[in-house]
């Protein structure tokens, strides 16, 4: 490619980018709005006031980190592709905790939701589209459920749409005491989970098998695993990662309530 269609297409790049700034200016009004809303409302009390202008913030915060990310992927630093993605996951979540959190005041902010949802929404699909421009092409690689690789001790299922790693278990230190002792952990594509290392011994001869639905089933009766693998989907047998498995969470007032997934072929 000659020199200057190259710096055409990054000028390109950077004037798109930066006009996303736009989109979240809208949404940081609109922050604003809903802070200064629930500043002056005595429906709830004050410390919940306090916990749903930070769920507001944070929010917000994080389509700005997205964004940042974002500008850093397109200065050719590929690797912040992944938080970006993370960013706009958390503030997805953050997004259905809020809208659930303004449905207790109900008329008085019926108008507010749809708005949130279609600022919210603009600034998300525009980060997104960038970043997909940005990114190598994975989505239009097939490839048939690899299973599990077993690198350092750790098991990791690939997506079975773009082999991306998806979810994966593997031993590490139990973050929330201060002995930081061996724990069995499981990152998934909605959540982390802490299981004990007893729980692993008949995990792990199930990981060496490598048959995720026998995995799947397991795991379900596993007091630290919930609802089983979160990334599994049974009717197609197959594990998918955040960006092939769509989910979204429902909260009840401020509370997290479930989350459900949708895979590609759109089993739910
Ligand atoms: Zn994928
Ligand atoms: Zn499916």
């Amino acid at each position: 490619m000659p020199m200057e269609s190259s710096n055409n297409a990054n000028n390109a790049v950077y004037t798109s980018i930066w006009k996303i700034r736009d989109s979240i200016q809208s949404l940081e009004d609109l922050k604003n709005q809903i802070i200064d809303f629930l500043d002056i409302q005595n429906q709830i009390d004050a410390s919940n006031t306090e916990l749903w202008i930070t769920d507001v913030k944070e929010l917000y915060y994080n389509i700005v980190a997205a964004w940042e990310m974002l500008s850093a992927v397109s200065r050719g630093n590929l690797t912040f592709g992944h938080a970006c993605s993370l960013f706009i996951e958390t503030a997805k979540s953050r997004l259905e905790q809020v809208v659930s959190e303004l449905q207790v005041f109900k008329d008085k902010t019926i108008q507010i939701e749809p708005q949130l949802r279609t600022i919210f929404n603009n600034c998300v699909n525009s980060i997104s589209s960038e970043l997909n421009i940005l990114l190598p092409d994975l989505t239009m690689i097939k490839s048939p459920l690899k299973g599990i690789n077993d690198a350092e001790s750790s098991f990791e299922f690939t997506c079975s749409v773009c082999g991306e790693p998806a979810i994966v278990f593997f031993v590490g230190p139990y973050p929330f005491s201060s002995e930081k002792e061996p724990c069995l952990i499981y990152r998934g594509i909605t959540r982390e989970s802490y299981g004990s290392l007893e729980d692993s011994n008949i995990l792990l001869a199930l990981l060496e098998n490598g048959k995720v639905a026998d995995i799947h089933s397991y795991v379900i009766d596993l007091d630290f695993m919930e609802d089983g693998l979160d990334a599994y989907c049974p009717s197609c047998d197959a594990i998918y990662c955040q960006n092939h498995y769509i989910t979204k969470e429902y909260w009840d007032q401020g509370f997290y309530d479930y989350t459900e997934g949708t895979c590609p072929e759109g089993h739910t």
